[in-house]
This record gives structure tokens, sequence and C-alpha cells, in this order.
């Protein structure tokens, strides 16, 4: 992965050459769909925030959607966003927000803001993390290693041990351990390794999920609002391309029952965890058509083209990274330049 200063240094060499805005009619394509995570109040962390990516400040979402709105770009349902796309036209450009995962704070801290903006939303849940029993693994392992001052543990075998005092030890061993645990190991063993890791530092696994995710009567109180979409993120937030195809399918066949069990009506949409190249691919795009989805989206990078009415399981975001907290880094990024770079300016990839 880039760093995150080369990655703002290019941000910012586009938007002040104005390039972004000399290409943008022909790379912008129809409309977005916008990924947040985390929305609440900045808290300090001294230099360790490994998942700071996935968290923006209330501030922050207001500026955005004043910006989006003063530029005439149309807020608009994942329905009517998903009905666009199938055209292939839309008068506007056009924003669809969507959260991932189903966080108290998107009830506490985003509802307010959207709802000043009028401005629809989508709530992907896993249901295991409304249920308060999921293990949100890399937050445990930010938490823990953010009190320690060193520890050992081992992985498949493998002994890692690290000093934990600084701020520079903690990012490190964060990330040694990230990528074990995220690549190395099995979705199902990854969640036993954290659950005794996270036992040895003093964390109780299901009590750190409850207080940070909504609970089904909040779910359904939000989903009142007609602002407000529920979709469906599987059950155990797997990354589905790791699991063999029945369990995929199970995933997302047994989150839509869930849902539909709990609010009485069957999620329409449906989110990929992770959502990346290997997270979920081909197989995966045909097993959520198979599972009722008429919709569904990834976190590939890059604006919706006309191009994407065929591969409406596969669709692609903007991030709201909370690593570019400033709006003239969402304007390059809406301008699609930066992902046709990055994709060779191929609008469509949903291999
Ligand atoms: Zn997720």
């Amino acid at each position: 992965m880039p760093h995150i200063g080369t990655v703002r240094t290019v941000l910012d060499g586009l938007f002040y050459s104005g390039a972004h805005r000399l290409l943008a009619p022909f790379v912008q394509g129809i409309g977005s769909f916008m990924m947040l995570h985390h929305v609440r109040p900045a808290e300090e962390k001294n230099g360790f925030a490994p998942n700071a990516g996935l968290e923006i400040t209330p501030e922050f979402l207001q500026s955005v959607l004043s910006h989006f709105r003063d530029r005439g770009i149309e807020f608009v349902s994942f329905a009517e966003g998903i009905r666009r796309t199938k055209l292939g036209i839309s008068p506007a450009s056009f924003a669809v927000f969507t959260l991932d995962d189903g966080y108290l704070d998107n009830f506490e801290h985003a509802w307010p803001v959207f709802k000043a903006f009028e401005c629809p939303f989508t709530i992907f849940v896993a249901t295991d993390i409304i249920d308060g029993t999921s293990e949100l693994w890399w937050l445990i392992l930010e938490r823990a290693i953010a009190s320690s001052e060193g520890f050992s543990t081992e992985i498949e075998g493998e002994r890692f041990s690290f000093q934990t005092k600084s701020a520079g030890q903690k990012n490190q061993a964060y990330q040694a351990i990230y990528k074990k645990v995220r690549w190395g190991l099995d979705e199902r063993e990854q969640r036993k390794w954290i659950r005794s890791f996270a036992e040895y530092h003093g964390i109780d696994v299901n009590a750190h999920c409850r207080a940070l995710a909504m609970t089904w009567d909040q779910v359904r109180e939000i989903n009142e609002d007609p602002l407000c979409t529920i979709g469906a993120h599987t059950v155990h937030h797997y990354a589905v391309g790791r699991l063999n195809e029945e369990d995929a399918y199970l995933e997302m066949l047994l989150s839509r029952g869930r849902i539909a069990e709990e609010l009485g009506t069957a999620p329409r949409f449906f989110c990929y965890p992770y959502g990346d190249e290997i997270a979920a691919g081909a197989r995966d795009f045909a097993l959520a058509e198979r599972a009722g989805y008429e919709a569904a989206v990834t976190t590939r990078k890059g604006m919706v083209y006309a191009g994407h009415g065929e591969h409406l399981t596969a669709l692609p975001r903007v991030s709201l990274n909370g690593a570019f907290q400033h709006v003239r880094y969402v304007d390059v990024l809406m301008s699609g330049l930066p992902f046709m770079l990055a994709n060779r300016f191929k609008a469509v990839n949903a291999a």
C-alpha cells in the first residue's frame, strides 16, 4: 500500500494542477457510492491509530455533504442509485452514502447529519455485529496493542515478540500481526486466534462489540426513517472470497434471512466485508445474485459508469477515508481521475 503522505502529495498535485477539473467530464462517470464506517468525534490516540482510515468526524461528513450540495451532486437512495446505474444515465451526478458494519456511532453521530441534509443513507449490517458477538478483530488488535508495553504471541506455530512502548513500535507490531491474521489464517482460525489473544490481554470480545454496535432495536428505529436503507453484510463479517462456495452463499443467504426476520422485510442490497479483490470475486458476485440481492457493493475503488449496469453485484465505491479529511481530496477523488489512473483507464473492473 502506498504511504499516506505520498498519496496526499499525489492528490494535492492533481488538485493544484487542476488536472482533475479538466479531465473530470471524461472520467467522472454518472455517480458514486460513498463508503463510510465510523462517524464520531476525534479521539487523541498519540500516534497509534492504525484504523484511523475507517473513521471520520461528524463535522467532516457535514462539510462533504455541503460541498456536494454546492456542486450540484444529488443525494439519492441506494435503490435510486441502482435504478440510474441500470439506465446508465443520471440527470446530475449522484451520490449514494453507505456505512458498513452497523456501528452505534452511525445512529448517534451520522444520522443527525444525514437528516439535516435530507440525505438518504444505507447501513450494511453484519448480523453478528448487531447481536454483539462479533470479534471485530482489527479493533481488538488495536486496543490490545494500545495498552500493552510488549508481548509475545504465536500464530500458526510462528512466534512473534514485540516491544510496544512507543507509537512506532505499536504500529510495527500492529502491521505485522494484522498481515498475518488477515491473510495467513483462514477466516475461522482468525477469530479463534483473536479470542485467545483478547483473553490474554484481559479484553472481553463480546462486551467490546456490544459497546460499539447498534442493537436490533436501534436498527429498527433508524430503519423507520425513510432516508435509511438497511442492507446485509454477511453474518460473521467473513471475507466471502476466502470461504468455500457453500459457506460464502450461506453467509449471504442467512444474513438476508435474519434481517428479514428482525425488520419484517428482506434487504435488497448486499456489501462484501473487506470487499477487495481477494475478499470478493466473480464467483461471489454471482452468489450474491443467487442469494436474492439486486445489487452489491465492494471496496474496489471507483466511480460508477454506464457499464456498471451489467455488473450490479460488483459495484465500486469511493471511500471517505479518515486519513484524508479535507474536501479537496474528496474533490479530486470525485473527478474519477485517481481511480482511472489506478485502473489504467478501464472504467469497469468486475472480474
Ligand atoms: Zn465491514
